[in-house]
């Protein structure tokens, strides 16, 4: 007979356990119920464990779930749009209309000026088409709803064909595939050319009168080097419109500012690049380079984007009032500075920061750090813009490096990441390592806070 005496009661561990982890009662009672029915059938099956030891199974598993709760971390990673970390983080402007908007009532579909109903993100669209110099543009839930929503607009049943070069049939991340998309939209993929190669003249067989559209897919999150060649999309562009055909191009990252402007990295195709060499519409992330919130913005031909915006399924897809918000606030931080200077967005400023100014800062922390048992010290080392933009980008930074004598990596790493606030650096070789190029100046002083309190 297994000993059932070991468990412990439910009411009596849960009561401990809510007081330790400050969790709603009913969701710690629920879990300590699980785990116990858990334990039943382990100690059933011959398993040996005391009071104690399952008490500390089930405290542990119970941080473990505590922790997933969503709150805010130090991203000392270096990866600047990580999408794991919740890719961009959101200006002060936007940050501070949010919480305004989002604490009270709003015109979100209200005309102020004669008291009827309201055009839902009508100034926000408007904006969205005056920063990509364009005739319209809206936005949707992510990049990948514009994806499915513009392709379900633009394809009927007697023209579902939709021309892709097999050298752009990209995943995107998530299982998130180019052909299962199309599949999904009910399109008919036509692949053509190679995967190194694809000509003009691929494109032009590829057409029939069963074709609904055109699209590129720009390779976001791969590089392609070597024996390779595709047209200009001016000349795709010229085909496509000679045949009546829609040309779409999902850009995926949409870096509005030129990239290599900000950092000593290539540039990154905009929105308006592609507009201004014959695409008929742009779909594009906004929480990728752009530095807004997620949404999938979508841009170009007016007569296109209404349409897409008549299609019952842009309902299903379209954003809340506080993404509306967040966006409208980040496209107006960059027209306000349009051509003249950089908008105070982190993704921008993290990009642009000069390595000195980041070696000031570690050289400040590290100074702060006197007399640990860990040495810790300043190396240079390499960013990357992360989330699925700009692979081969390596943009110079600075990390503190630390070397735990006497404990584990691993050990040193979970430790900072079960902080408050978490810290989240990482390991490479034999070292620890905390990129300062995302970390925010203000969190300088919670580093300097957590490596005393771990290290000492
Ligand atoms: C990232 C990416 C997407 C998906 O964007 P979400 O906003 O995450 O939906 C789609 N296409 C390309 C090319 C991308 O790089």
């Amino acid at each position: 007979m297994p000993d059932f005496s070991q468990l412990p009661s439910v009411e009596t561990l849960a009561k401990r356990l809510t007081g330790e982890s400050n969790l709603p009662r009913p969701l710690v009672t629920g879990f300590v119920k699980r785990r116990l029915s858990k334990w039943r059938t382990r100690l059933a099956e011959g398993e040996a464990a005391d009071r104690a030891s399952i008490e500390q199974e089930i405290q542990s598993g119970l941080q473990d779930f505590s922790s997933s709760r969503l709150q805010p971390v130090i991203n000392a990673t270096g990866v600047i749009i990580h999408t794991n970390l919740g890719r961009s983080p959101l200006g002060q402007r936007a940050s501070e209309t949010l919480s305004e908007v989002a604490t009270g009532y709003s015109n979100l579909e209200f005309n102020l000026r004669d008291g009827k109903r309201g055009k839902r993100a009508g100034y926000l669209e408007t904006a969205l088409a005056v920063l990509l110099e364009t005739e319209a543009a809206t936005a949707v839930n992510n990049c990948a709803a514009a994806l499915v929503l513009t392709l379900r607009t633009l394809i009927s049943s007697e023209k579902n064909e939709v021309i892709v070069s097999r050298g752009e049939l990209v995943e995107i991340g998530g299982g998130f595939r180019i052909p299962e998309v199309l599949e999904t939209s009910g399109a008919k993929l036509v692949e053509v050319g190679a995967t190194n190669k694809t000509h003009l003249k691929d494109y032009a067989d590829a057409l029939s009168d069963r074709t609904a559209l055109i699209l590129k897919v720009h390779r976001s999150n791969f590089y392609l080097e070597g024996f390779t060649d595709e047209p200009d999309v001016t000349e795709i562009s010229s085909l496509a419109h000679d045949h009546g055909i829609p040309l779409v191009e999902d850009l995926g990252s949409g870096a509005v500012m030129n990239t290599d402007q900000l950092a000593p990295i290539d540039h990154e195709p905009t929105p308006q690049d592609a507009l201004r060499n014959g695409i008929d519409l742009v779909i594009f992330s906004g929480d990728k380079l752009l530095g807004g919130p997620q949404a999938g913005i979508i841009a170009g031909n007016a007569g296109m984007v209404e349409r897409i915006k008549s299609e019952p399924f842009f309902r299903a897809v379209r954003c809340d009032k506080l993404i509306l918000t967040v966006l409208q606030e980040c496209i107006d931080d960059y027209l306000a500075c349009k051509g003249e200077k950089k908008p105070s967005i982190p993704v921008l400023d993290f990009l642009s920061t000069p390595v000195e100014e980041l070696r000031t800062r570690a050289e400040e922390i590290s100074s702060q750090l006197k007399g640990l048992s860990f040495p810790v010290s300043i190396v240079e080392t390499l960013s990357r813009t992360g989330g699925g933009t700009m692979p081969r980008a390596e943009i110079p930074s600075i990390a503190l490096e630390i070397t735990p004598v006497g404990s584990s990596l691993e050990k040193l790493a979970r430790i900072l990441r079960g902080g408050d606030p978490a810290i989240v650096g990482y390991v490479s070789g034999d070292k620890f390592l905390l990129n300062l190029r995302t970390v925010f100046p203000s969190q300088d002083q919670s580093i300097v806070n957590a490596l005393l309190e771990t290290l000492q």
